[in-house]
């Protein structure tokens, strides 16, 4: 059997992803392709948490420039990644995956209540925790919620699925043909190049606590199992 790099990952899942080619709201592929690469993941070993987005439905940006006030529009954003939380449960459990969606706000007919323990405990019992609600706290994004889960559950690296791209560039590759990609960063080159990999607070939680990041196209073919083995898929590594 071949055996993995990582023995547990968080899995940074944004809503943009899940969007598809649509734009908004959940596309059914993209969820079988991800549900199916879990079950893989899981088949080898790997414990897998998954911290979801909601930019497919819902950003606080998009109603604080509507004239909202932040946090009533970040708990809106919060709350639509429960809603992504759900679509992924459905997926991977037909998979024959058993999966525990754990939310930072409590919703007790839809989710349990996130509790560090508990979620290392169903990791333990070979169960992909699904991680829902962000932080909980308005102000905050999914990326800086992977950042802090990954730490408090111990795990070895988030795995940064992207779509579009395939890991991190000195300049949009979209708009500069001679953008140049790393292979290999420093979490403070991201930062001081304000490269758009992740928010600056998710990097320094990340940096501060060690936590390795890996940017890659998620919806390649089986990459996010290839990324868990340590396969060159062009990734990059931030550490
Ligand atoms: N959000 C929040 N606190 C958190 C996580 C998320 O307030 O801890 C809100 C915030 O408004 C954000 C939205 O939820 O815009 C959706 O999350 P995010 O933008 O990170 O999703 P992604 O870009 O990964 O799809």
């Amino acid at each position: 059997m071949r055996s993995p790099m990582f023995r547990r990952v968080v899995l940074k899942i944004s809503g943009e992803a899940l969007a598809g080619t649509k734009g908004y709201g959940i596309d059914p592929g993209v969820l079988d392709t991800l549900a199916r690469q879990v079950k893989s993941a899981r088949e080898l070993g790997v414990d897998v948490a998954i911290v979801v987005g909601a930019g497919n439905i819902w950003r606080g940006r998009v109603g604080q420039e509507m004239g909202m006030d932040r946090a009533t529009a970040d708990y809106m954003g919060m709350l639509a990644t429960v809603i992504n939380a759900l679509a992924l449960q459905d997926v991977i459990e037909k998979y024959g995956v058993d999966t525990r969606v754990l939310s930072a706000i409590e919703m007790r007919q839809v989710a349990e209540l996130f509790i560090r323990r508990r979620a290392i405990r169903h990791l333990e019992k070979g169960r992909v925790v699904i991680f829902a609600g962000g932080t909980g706290n308005p102000y905050f994004s999914t990326d800086t919620t992977a950042a802090l889960r990954a730490a408090e559950i111990e795990a070895e690296v988030i795995l940064m699925g992207k779509t579009g791209t395939d890991g991190v560039y000195d300049s949009d590759p979209r708009k500069n043909p001679d953008a140049r990609k790393y292979r290999e960063i420093t979490y403070l080159e991201v930062l001081n190049q304000g490269l758009q990999v992740m928010d600056s607070t998710a990097i320094s939680l990340c940096m501060d606590n060690g936590i390795p990041i890996v940017v890659f196209d998620m919806l390649g073919p089986d990459n996010i199992v290839r990324v868990v083995l340590g396969e060159d898929v062009g990734q990059t590594y931030i550490r």
